[in-house]
């Protein structure tokens, strides 16, 4: 684990978290900061920085946080209305936590274009 990761400190129970669902390749949990009515992270347990670190071998595991956040739009009861996922990549893109993780938001209605 690096040193510093928050969200490898989630993992590892060191940091307290509203953990709402979690295998043993991914860890939901309710984000501090939430943007809608419903706002999780999904993060693999393993330390990858970004989006972008998702190389070919680790494709089944980004294919992972998006079969998760079905488990937990279904769970949070927003399966049906529709959700929105994002994954946010350095910097420009919005970036804060270099532990990657997929946002999903939703109980209301989604704009776009995004801020
Ligand atoms: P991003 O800007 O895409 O990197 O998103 C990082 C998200 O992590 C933000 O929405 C923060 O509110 C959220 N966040 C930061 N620290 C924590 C924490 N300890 N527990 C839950 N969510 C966090």
């Amino acid at each position: 684990m690096p040193d510093n990761c928050v969200f490898c400190r989630i993992v590892a129970g060191e940091l307290p978290a509203k953990i709402i669902y979690q295998d043993d390749q991914v860890v939901a949990f309710r984000d501090t900061n939430p943007q809608a009515p419903v706002h999780i992270l999904v993060i693999p347990r393993e330390h990858i920085a970004g989006p972008l670190d998702f190389t070919d071998g680790l494709a089944g595991l980004a294919g992972q946080l998006i079969v998760a956040a079905g488990h937990v739009a279904r769970q949070e009861g927003i399966a049906g209305d529709g959700y929105r996922l994002v994954l946010n990549q350095g910097r420009q893109g919005g970036q804060s936590v270099f532990h990657v993780h997929l946002h999903v938001l939703g109980g209301r209605r989604m704009t776009w274009p995004p801020g």
